[in-house]
């Protein structure tokens, strides 16, 4: 393999590859380098709802990205289930938030109001409609609010696919080699130097995660506070009745069914560095919650628990886009909580960047330097 590409970019998790796999497409070399396996990170440890938790806690800025992005994942699914044969289960399962308590009535108003605003469908379900979306679910509601046309992925899956369809397409995939710097000509980024080699490229992609702020700092003094925000996942199997859609309360807690019957339980949002341990405590607040928003799931069996890093920047928006002053690198990190829903974007404006086309819609909201804003409630 020759050690020269169009572009590198750095990180395997479904930013990186996703980015990789568009770039391919356009009929340009590329190499991924990843530190460890291939898309065994956030992009694996994360649930897979195409939807912020808390979409009116953001900018509409991000929401509008939103929407661009869940209106590229139907392609993209066919496109990867031509080439790769593997189906990343794009389903579209809805979502129920319930308010089981006070605490959790405002968050159902405002979600209520933001998509009245975006004439979104929203539906406040009797108790034997919610509970046509599952026997599990809880009986007694103080509100509860359908989100219908809300979809997930089955992220593993999706990053299998991606695995599958770069390497169809020829892309250089280097597990194991973690990126230890940027090689630079003056203002212009030539490179990367890994624990194996040096690779040259036109265009370097820094999607390394909730490492890239270690990596920004170190490889190009560049300041993106970028920091890992733990959260911890459930798996449960042998759920003892029906549940079809996903549902959100208990202060931003989640269940989601997967195709096959299996449900997942999200999540905990840690500040505790680079820490991708569970606790039993986590597990507690878990498994309260997922007993409480379904208190059917009790003679479930808990299959597995993990964590995961999200990238969080300190507005909680990510960074996709160029740098001032550093050419032949493009940003795309930072995604927080919503990495997964944010994928078929952020491939689609890094790839257009990296081959000299337009962005495609305003990225300043996105740009590296920018001013500093108050950080979203999500
Ligand atoms: C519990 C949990 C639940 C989530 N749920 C959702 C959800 O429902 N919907 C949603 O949209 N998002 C969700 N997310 C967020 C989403 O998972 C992330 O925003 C997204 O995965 C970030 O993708 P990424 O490719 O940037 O990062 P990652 O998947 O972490 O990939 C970055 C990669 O870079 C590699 N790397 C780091 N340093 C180097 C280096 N020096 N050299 C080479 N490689 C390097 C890492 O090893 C890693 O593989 C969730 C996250 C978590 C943790």
């Amino acid at each position: 393999v020759s050690d020269t590409f169009d572009v590198v970019v750095i990180g395997a998790g479904a930013i990186g590859l996703a980015s990789a796999y568009r770039i391919a497409r356009d009929g340009r070399s590329v190499a991924v380098v990843e530190a460890g396996p291939l898309g065994r990170e956030s992009s694996w440890a994360g649930g897979g709802i195409l939807s912020p938790i808390h979409p009116y806690a953001y900018p509409e800025a991000l929401t509008d990205m939103v929407a661009r992005s869940t209106r590229l994942f139907p392609d993209l699914a066919r496109e990867l289930f031509d080439i790769s044969g593997v189906s990343i289960e794009l389903r579209t399962t809805g979502l129920l938030r319930l308010a089981l308590d006070e605490s959790d009535e405002p968050e159902i108003a405002q979600a209520a109001a933001f998509r009245s605003a975006r004439k979104l469908p929203a539906a406040g379900l009797d108790a034997r409609d919610r509970r046509a979306l599952g026997s599990v679910i809880a009986e007694e509601a103080r509100a509860s609010l359908y989100e219908s046309e809300i979809a997930q992925v089955r992220n593993p899956r999706l990053l299998r696919a991606l695995v599958q369809a770069t390497t169809r397409l020829g892309v250089h995939l280097a597990p194991h080699e973690p990126v230890l710097e940027l090689t630079r000509r003056g203002d212009r980024v030539t490179g990367v130097r890994t624990s194996r080699r040096e690779l040259s490229s036109d265009e370097v992609v820094l999607a390394a995660g909730a490492w890239s702020g270690e990596l920004a700092r170190r490889a190009l003094g560049l300041e993106l506070g970028v920091v890992p925000v733990r959260g911890q996942m459930l798996l449960l199997e042998n759920v003892p009745g029906t549940l079809s859609t996903m549902v959100l309360g208990c202060g931003g807690k989640y269940l989601i069914p997967r195709a096959d019957g299996r449900v997942l339980v999200g999540s905990t949002l840690e500040n505790v560095g680079f820490d991708k341990r569970t606790t039993l405590a986590g597990i507690r607040t878990l498994l309260d919650a997922a007993l409480r928003l379904a208190p059917g799931l009790a003679s479930a069996q808990l299959a597995m628990a993990w964590a995961g890093l999200r990238p969080a920047t300190p507005d909680r928006l990510p960074y996709v886009g160029r740098v001032p002053g550093v050419e032949g690198l493009v940003l795309a990190t930072g995604h927080y909580r919503n990495g997964l829903v944010l994928t078929p974007i952020t491939a689609e404006v890094v790839s257009n960047l990296v081959s000299g086309r337009p962005a495609g819609f305003d990225l300043s909201p996105f740009a590296a330097l920018r001013a500093p804003a108050r950080p979203a409630s999500d």
